[in-house]
């Protein structure tokens, strides 16, 4: 072999690396970008099958947990670009649960009651709230004229926030609510509290905030159902829950309100006065003029759940939150189903 022989052939060999290197780094960075892609759509396919899986509200009746049903819109939805036309759209159903009461309003410093959205009245000489808002708005305090009430009769605009205040009652509701907010969660629900300790009294305002994306009043409501979790008192047995009466005259308030309203009160009662075993009674009437019910934009159940001043009421109470907060969830889920 002479020198030029050697020459072409290490000259050949070298080129022949260097092009087998370039193949290799392009063979690379193509298996990498494909697999990218085979990832992005693997996962938007999983998001399409989570959001088909949701369950349907309507059909179901035995309060089991749903199964998941797909419709034609599903169907559609998994090809076309439903997502991407309405991208805000609410993933679930959403509930708003209120704990009654909570940490008594002498227990709390002045910072906190401004934090919890309370405010100082000269003129009355009291920590407390509006009751009401004005004719025609949504997020507009009456001030004590030009309001919405219903039954004002014993009733005022200003709240003082001592009438609030209760010594069992707080810890009784907190722990109904907890045990609904569990149920509701596993039937698919997304679940606002109010409050979450008993270290929390939220004013009116603030709790009917959690009706709104991000407590956002200025934006459309976006709960299904408020539901005021409490127990009562005052020589009594049983569980009921307050019945709206008259008219609401809030911008955002729908024209069936009051209706749909104590359809849902009454469908929640039963269910918890047959799990639980207090005696069902029927509403409360001539308490319209209660804050929430002038405060709230959606439907709303108000339940006086048992006399925790009762003694046999109260062992019940005790010993069946679950039981209690389960019938709260099923009733909710009747209520939603039947309003669709
Ligand atoms: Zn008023
Ligand atoms: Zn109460």
């Amino acid at each position: 072999m002479n020198d030029n022989k050697l020459n072409l052939i290490i000259k050949l060999s070298v080129i022949y690396l260097a092009l087998s290197m370039i193949f290799c780094i392009f063979a690379l960075f193509y298996t990498q970008s494909v697999k990218t892609d085979m990832e992005k759509e693997r996962v938007e396919n999983e998001t399409k099958i989570a959001e088909m899986q949701m369950p349907e509200l309507g059909g179901k009746s035995d309060g089991s947990t749903p199964e998941p049903t797909k419709t034609e819109e599903d169907i559609i939805a998994l090809d076309g670009d439903k997502d991407a036309a309405n991208p805000t759209a609410p993933q679930k159903t959403v509930v708003v649960l209120d704990a009654g009461h909570g940490k008594p309003s002498s227990d709390m410093s002045s910072e906190e009651k401004k934090a919890e959205g309370y405010e100082y009245n000269e003129d009355r000489g009291s920590w407390g709230e509006w009751r009401h808002y004005k004719n025609g708005t949504y997020g507009d305090d009456c001030h004590g004229s030009g309001c919405t009430m219903t039954a004002p009769s014993g009733g005022s605009c200003w709240y003082p926030m001592g009438n609030g205040d209760r010594a069992t009652e707080p810890d009784i509701n907190l722990q109904n609510t907890l045990a609904a907010k569990r149920y509701l969660e596993e039937m698919g629900y997304e679940v606002r509290l109010t409050r979450t300790s008993n270290e929390q009294n939220p004013s009116m305002n603030k709790r009917m905030s959690y009706c709104f994306p991000n407590n956002d009043i200025t934006r459309q409501p976006d709960a299904s159902l408020y539901v005021c979790i409490h127990s009562n008192a005052g020589g009594g047995s049983g569980t009921s829950y307050i019945s709206l009466e008259g008219t609401y005259e809030q911008s955002l308030i729908p024209p069936d309100y009051v209706e749909t309203s104590n359809n849902a009160g009454s469908i929640i009662n039963g269910k918890v006065a047959a799990a639980s075993g207090l005696r069902e009674n029927s509403a409360i009437g001539g308490e319209g003029y209660l804050i929430l019910f002038n405060k709230c934009p959606v439907p709303i159940a108000y339940l006086e759940i048992g006399f925790f001043d009762n003694s046999s009421d109260l062992a019940i109470l005790n010993s069946s939150h679950d039981e209690i907060g389960r019938a709260i969830a099923e009733g909710v889920d009747d209520y939603l189903s039947s309003a669709r």
